[in-house]
């Protein structure tokens, strides 16, 4: 085994002919120049996978693959969706690499910072999140969106690194532990700060994508945050409880209200008895349904068969890392 992690760099490319041959060249750079600075080991790779491209893509990912041994490529069937895409990057990647960054094929994300990240990997830390110092590049509604989604994810328990998204990178344990969640909907930047091992944040400037445009539409970031909600969270059920509860107690003042209106006489007859079953009944109503939806919270974490916990260290097997600290 070599003395130095091998790395693989995980890249979904999603009809990125606009911008791949530029994406490989600067990558290629900087596996190069991390071999030379002994960060990694000679045998690292760059993984590119073609998400269903309809434009040419995978021929050049196939070209590039064919003329240099350290490009390697696989193609999906069909558009799976880039966190599907990465996940099938990262699966294959696991089999073959002491540690795994990915990142977008766009060249959104500063490449600079992979040394960063390496240099984090010697020190010890399983999961290095890449951060975004300033979201300038990004137009107002996408900001203010996104702040929007973490205030909204973090009242509802879930924890995000803010102003991360896929540039990463992870160990190999971390990679093997995050392939043991079997959940259909896999939302990768809330299970893996759930995973617990040590981790640490890299700072970067996020640019304009290089070429191309963006593959994510307004319908497309709306279905993924609505996606991170659900697969993580029941408070909205809890909510209609709690909404049921709160009509449940109004409907006594209702109630009363209608009995003095109606033994005064300024009502037309059924009118008291109407307004309170309405009341009642539509409080009772939300209660009940909030209490179903409880039970199918509870089978809906049951059916994701999360694993219930995570060893970091096991003196049994007396595990080493894969490379020695020289
Ligand atoms: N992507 C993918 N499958 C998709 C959509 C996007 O693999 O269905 C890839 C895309 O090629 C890029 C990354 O995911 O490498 C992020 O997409 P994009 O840059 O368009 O998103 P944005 O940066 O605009 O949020
Ligand atoms: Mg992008």
């Amino acid at each position: 085994m070599s003395q130095y992690p091998k790395l693989t760099i995980v890249v979904p490319c999603y009809n990125e002919e606009a911008v791949l041959h530029e994406t490989m060249k600067q990558l290629s750079e900087v596996l190069e120049s991390l071999i030379q600075s002994k960060l990694i080991a000679k045998d690292s790779t760059l993984l590119f996978v073609d998400d269903g491209s309809r434009d040419k893509t995978w021929q050049i990912i196939e070209s590039a693959s064919a003329r240099h041994p350290f490009v390697k490529g696989i193609k999906l069937s069909r558009n799976a969706g880039h966190q599907n895409a990465l996940l099938a990057g990262l699966t294959v990647a696991s089999e073959h690499s002491d540690c795994v960054i990915s990142i977008d094929a766009d060249l959104q994300d500063d490449i600079r910072a992979i040394r960063d990240f390496m240099e984090k990997y010697w020190q010890g830390y399983d999961i290095v999140y890449g951060v975004r110092d300033s979201r300038e590049t990004d137009t107002w509604f996408k900001r203010t969106s996104a702040q929007g989604f973490y205030w909204l994810m973090g009242k509802m328990g879930i924890q995000l690194v803010p102003n991360h998204a896929d540039f990463r990178l992870m160990s190999k344990r971390t990679l093997e532990e995050l392939l043991k969640y079997k959940e259909a909907n896999l939302f990768l930047r809330g299970i893996i700060p759930l995973l617990g091992f040590p981790s640490t944040k890299v700072y970067y400037d996020r640019k304009e994508r290089m070429a191309g445009e963006s593959k994510y539409p307004l319908k497309k970031m709306l279905a993924f945050a609505l996606d991170g909600i659900t697969s993580f969270s029941i408070t909205p059920v809890r909510f209609v409880t709690a909404l049921g509860f709160v009509t449940f107690i109004l409907s006594a003042f209702v109630g009363l209200y209608a009995l003095i209106e109606e033994l005064a006489g300024h009502t037309v007859s059924g009118w008291a008895s109407l307004i309170i079953s309405i009341w009642l009944l539509g409080g009772l109503e939300l209660m009940a349904v909030g209490l179903i939806g409880e039970y199918i919270g509870k089978i809906f974490k049951e059916v994701k068969r999360r694993p219930r916990y995570t060893i970091e260290t096991n003196l049994y097997k007396n595990e080493k890392s894969s490379f020695v600290l020289s």
